[in-house]
């Protein structure tokens, strides 16, 4: 199983794809698990093994016309619905039709829903004939990302699948799906991988200090890759609680806001950890700040829960990080509460 880049497989995912050819009933699957860990990986190799010509092995044969086209995108009788904003990032920029290429022509803001007229293609797509004789393969990721007319669409095929239609459909938050394509699917659950073979995977592509990186990422070491690519390391991480405790604001003040908020919301978890005696999750014990109070976190925490829900909002963002900074402190540092006061950025 070779992962989104190309380069190396995931090896956490090949006990979940065995589980999931061995068990699997009905001809829809819904992989569900925390994101940043190979859904659409596993979503893809599965849909790779229903349509692999080579007769029954535990997982598709990688080396047969049919896993040839799934690798080169192109297979005939598969088609992968996602939204536009994620398509680049994985890798699947060719089906550039209709709205799609609208979209980019007029530079709008790629969107992040998975739109019904797709929903709409996709049903006509699973009703027509085999090309290559062996299914038709759907693949929804992630699920939650249709919104309910979209889903409404999907579900009537999912209730009443055309012979040889198959689906599988990914989804970090199985909650926000409607119950009803819930019930229709056979559920493959995916944990978070064994912190070792994550650590090792993350080596392998020379990241530095994996563990800790792996930790910052709430174990999803395909985040934590990304996180590397983009220029997050080790040494960053580990140096940001206490630079947010001294009010240096430095290059956070660059980070994009939904990084940064992820990032305070985790210092603010792991202070309230310490406070509490219990283990950190994402910081290295020593490099959180000491002395913060609960009922102070608490507070502080609330605020980013707030500024979360308005996280689309088009802030003024130097504003907002300075603002959000501010706050962390004060919640950090007991004695840098006193004579300052939150400013708001709105
Ligand atoms: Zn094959």
């Amino acid at each position: 199983m070779v992962g989104a880049d190309g380069l190396l497989p995931l090896p956490w995912l090949a006990q979940p794809l065995q589980n999931a050819l061995r068990t699997q009933r009905g001809h829809a699957l819904l992989i569900h698990g925390p994101q940043g860990i190979g859904q659409f990986e596993l979503a893809l190799t599965l849909a790779q093994a229903w349509l692999c010509e080579t007769e029954p092995t535990a997982q598709p044969c990688g080396v047969c016309a049919s896993c040839r086209l799934v690798q080169a995108r192109s297979h005939p009788d598969l088609l992968v619905l996602l939204p536009e904003a994620l398509r680049e990032s994985l890798g699947w920029d060719s089906g550039e039709e209709g709205a799609d290429a609208e979209a980019k022509a007029s530079k709008a803001k790629p969107s992040k829903d998975i739109k019904v007229e797709a929903v709409r293609k996709a049903v006509g797509f699973a009703q027509s004939t085999s090309a290559r004789g062996r299914a038709k393969v759907v693949l929804v990721h992630p699920a939650e990302r249709m919104n309910a007319i979209a889903a409404n669409t999907l579900l009537k095929t999912l209730e009443e699948p055309p012979g040889l239609a198959r689906f599988v459909l990914s989804c970090g938050a199985p909650d926000a799906l409607l119950p009803t394509i819930r019930s229709r699917c056979h559920a493959v659950p995916l944990a978070l991988p064994d912190t070792h073979l994550a650590s090792a995977w993350l080596a392998g592509h020379k990241v530095a200090q994996p563990e800790v990186l792996l930790a910052a990422a709430g174990g999803q070491p395909m985040e934590a890759l990304e996180w590397a690519r983009e220029g997050v390391d080790a040494v960053t991480w580990t140096r940001l609680p206490k630079q947010v405790a001294a009010g240096e604001v430095g290059t956070l003040a660059a980070w994009p806001l939904p990084r940064l908020l992820d990032a305070l919301h985790k210092l603010c978890h792991d202070a309230a950890c310490l406070a509490c005696g219990a283990a950190p999750r994402y910081f290295p014990p020593a490099a959180l700040p000491r002395g913060a109070t609960l009922p102070a976190l608490n507070a502080w925490s609330k605020e980013l829960s707030r500024t979360l829900r308005h996280a689309e909002h088009p802030w003024n963002l130097p504003v907002m990080a300075e603002s959000l900074l501010l706050q962390a402190r004060q919640a950090l540092t007991p004695a840098a509460a006193q004579g300052l006061s939150v400013h708001s950025a709105r």
